[in-house]
């Protein structure tokens, strides 16, 4: 039953190449009891706890007896009231709205005000006019990008004044913030209204949201190679995502980035039956990278090993897919190494296609390469759309390349040069 129960999981999954503790660790980090891995209910902390429970079993080394490097920074939560009422139609967060990471906090029941398109475009209209016991509100929508911006950025000046709704008709997409508006900021998707949205109508709301001193752990831990020596590569891939907005709503994160966990316990797993000869190996799951780089940039600037002596790091974020392929973040840096791994994939056979991309600072890789660290940021690409919403869950991932790509990078690290 058990067996049977195995190998249908793996099927479904199309990570035939994996075992079955990397399906359980993968999904139990997209489960409600993480919380989203953010700042409510010490979701990251918990997080933080089970992977390097995980190192362990498999066998990973706690590096100068810890698997922890601790650090903190402020950080905007949203850990109960999350409610909006407009005329008679109760709002679904996550769904009909979402806070702007940087809200505020208040309730109350109000009446509605607004500005014209010309007066917010241009930001020329008096702060000290707006009515603090009244919602400002816009329907940001049907202008240009540019417009849509320039009008936000006085949306937020107006938040220091007055809770704010800006109406939008864009998938949300939502963030963490260090900082606090003194009043809430709210999206609401335009088709809540039904064209029935009345000026005069009134909403009622309750938003709660505490700024705190949050302390978040990078984990880490290590796998020597056979022969005794300093050169190291590293594995990381971070594993905060955005936590809770409101007691109710969390943000799994499945796709960004439980599935680059996946990948570092399913390369830990196999690098550890069978050790690199010449390379000590650094696996990395690192916090706070959504509210800035955060975790990444406190290592490269607090290294735990000599960062000269790390020869190259492999940055994992987004694995859930692959349909597509992978793109390779820095591939224009380091031509050579980007010609054996594709030198590997067209004789295997394994992906459809790596694609490759010059420098850029959307993941950890960056500061390490700001540090002269050469390295790789590799992430999937596929059908699955769902990105900083509630729907990137576990079950919209398809795996559709894990095994693969998995295979993929353990060749091109027992392959590195000497
Ligand atoms: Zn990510």
């Amino acid at each position: 039953m058990r067996i049977v129960l195995l190998i249908s999981l793996s099927f479904s999954l199309q990570i035939v190449a994996q075992t079955a503790r990397v399906i359980k660790f993968t999904e139990q980090l997209c489960s409600p009891e993480f919380h989203g891995r953010g700042y409510v209910n010490n979701g990251d902390s918990i997080a933080a706890n089970y992977i390097a429970k995980t190192f362990q079993e498999i066998g990973l080394k706690a590096l100068n007896g810890t698997y922890f490097q601790s650090f903190s920074f402020p950080v905007n939560t949203f850990p109960n009231n999350m409610e909006i009422i407009i005329g008679d139609k109760k709002l679904t967060p996550g769904v009909d709205f979402i806070v702007d990471p940087s809200s505020g906090k208040g309730k109350g029941t109000m009446d509605f005000q607004t500005l014209g398109i010309d007066e917010l475009y241009t930001g020329n209209f008096n702060l000290l006019k707006i009515d603090n016991k009244k919602m400002f509100y816009f329907s940001n929508v049907n202008y240009k990008g540019d417009t849509i911006k320039k009008v936000k950025e006085n949306l937020v000046k107006i938040a220091k004044y007055a809770p704010v709704i800006e109406v939008v008709n864009t998938k949300f997409t939502w963030s963490v913030s260090g900082k606090v508006y003194n009043f809430p900021f709210i999206q609401v998707q335009e088709s809540v209204f039904n064209n029935s949205f009345q000026a005069n109508s009134s909403v009622i709301y309750s938003i709660d949201a505490q700024i705190k001193n949050h302390t978040a752990r990078n984990v880490i831990g290590y796998l020597p190679a056979i022969k005794k020596t300093k050169k190291t590569i590293m594995i990381t891939a971070h594993y905060d995502h955005l936590g809770r907005m409101g007691a109710a709503t969390y943000f799994p994160g499945a796709n960004d980035n439980a599935s680059g966990n996946g990948m570092l316990i399913s390369l830990a797993e196999k690098l550890k039956t069978k050790r690199l000869k010449n390379y000590n190996l650094l696996f990395v799951a690192f916090a706070g990278e959504e509210i800035g780089l955060l975790g990444s940039m406190y290592m490269a600037a607090n290294p735990i090993i000599d960062l000269k002596s790390v020869q190259f790091l492999l940055n994992l974020d987004i694995m859930g897919s692959g349909e597509e392929g992978i793109t390779v973040v820095n591939a224009t840096l380091f031509p050579e190494e980007f010609t054996r791994l594709e030198r590997i994939n067209k004789d295997k056979n394994y992906l459809v296609q790596i694609k490759k991309r010059g420098p850029a600072a959307n993941s950890d890789h960056y500061f390490f390469t700001q540090a002269g660290v050469p390295a790789f940021y590799i992430y999937t690409m596929g059908p699955n759309k769902h990105y900083h919403d509630i729907y990137d869950t576990y079950y919209e991932l398809s795996f559709s390349a894990f095994g693969n790509l998995s295979n993929l990078l353990e060749e091109f690290l027992r392959n590195f040069k000497q």
